[in-house]
């Protein structure tokens, strides 16, 4: 026969276990949409996550900060990141990401297919290949299912390494542009999409608007045009950006023009990590 002791010990054991399972598991279905827009400095990374699937779209430019932010908003238990998108290889786009996909499993990579000789592209590359983890080039009509919600790539039009008339090679210019649907909220990411290209995304006839845009580059004046904020119309902006960054961003023409149509900005360098918790597909709220 056990002892008394034993078995309260054991009895014990068993209802902390329960507890647990009983919490991962109501974590898991618990399917409310997250959109964090991380505060990485100057750079971007942002997260999307429903119940335990989770995207993160580029990493910021240093590992530690972008560790510490997964950490934050991913919960222990769960070490899989289903989708990484590369919006471009830039050290402030892709540098965190080598240490996400060092510590997590990454089901799937999608980027714009852009090469680069910089160091932080190559040790992209090599993680990639060291974990074996399967590589998409990304081009406009890819459509990546998360539960309820889906998230469009709508540029690049084609596969940049392989244009069909000589197109760009140019890291910025050819940002990875996607938008994610959930019921009647939306919200556009655009990477370092520049003004030189609104032309090619406004003529692929992709539907813009969204209620939330991440200004692209940082609110660089090169960026954003009149044009463009028009197709998109959101009632908020989002600019990613370090405080006191050398580059001046977000560029002051930029801050005018957001106000101009009364969009309300929000800024990472002011207000830390922003995030977005949608209870339904009928409401997006700012958490903090
Ligand atoms: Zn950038």
């Amino acid at each position: 026969m056990f002892s008394k002791k034993y078995l309260y010990f054991l009895l014990t054991f068993l209802l902390i276990i329960s507890l647990i399972l009983a919490g991962i598991i109501f974590y898991s279905q618990n399917q409310k949409l997250k959109v964090v827009f991380f505060d990485v400095g100057q750079g971007d990374a942002i997260l999307i996550s429903k119940g335990d699937n989770q995207i993160l779209i580029d990493g910021g430019p240093s590992g530690k900060i972008e560790m510490e932010k997964l950490g934050k908003y991913i919960p222990f238990w769960d070490r899989k990141i289903e989708l990484i998108i590369a919006t471009h290889p830039d050290q402030d786009h892709i540098g965190g990401l080598i240490s996400a996909m060092e510590n997590y499993k990454i089901g799937k990579v999608i980027d714009n297919g852009v090469e680069n000789d910089s160091q932080v592209y190559k040790k992209y590359l090599e993680i990639i290949a060291n974990k074996n983890i399967e590589r998409l080039k990304g081009k406009r009509g890819m459509n990546i299912k998360m539960k309820d919600a889906d998230l469009k790539i709508l540029y690049p039009n084609y596969v940049l390494e392989n244009p069909p008339t000589g197109g760009s090679k140019d890291t910025n210019t050819d940002s990875l542009v996607a938008k994610l649907n959930y019921g009647e909220n939306s919200f556009l990411f655009t990477g370092d999409f520049p003004t030189e290209k609104d032309q090619d995304i406004f003529n692929s006839g992709a539907d813009l608007s969204a209620n939330v845009l991440r200004v692209a580059h940082h609110g660089s004046k090169y960026a954003t045009s009149e044009e463009f904020l028009s197709e998109v119309s959101p009632t908020e902006a989002i600019i990613s950006v370090g405080k006191n960054n050398s580059y001046g961003h977000p560029a002051p023409e930029i801050l005018d023009r957001l106000k101009a149509k009364n969009i309300n900005i929000l800024r990472t360098d002011e207000v830390g990590d922003i995030e977005y918790d949608c209870e339904n597909q009928f409401s997006c709220q700012i958490a903090n």
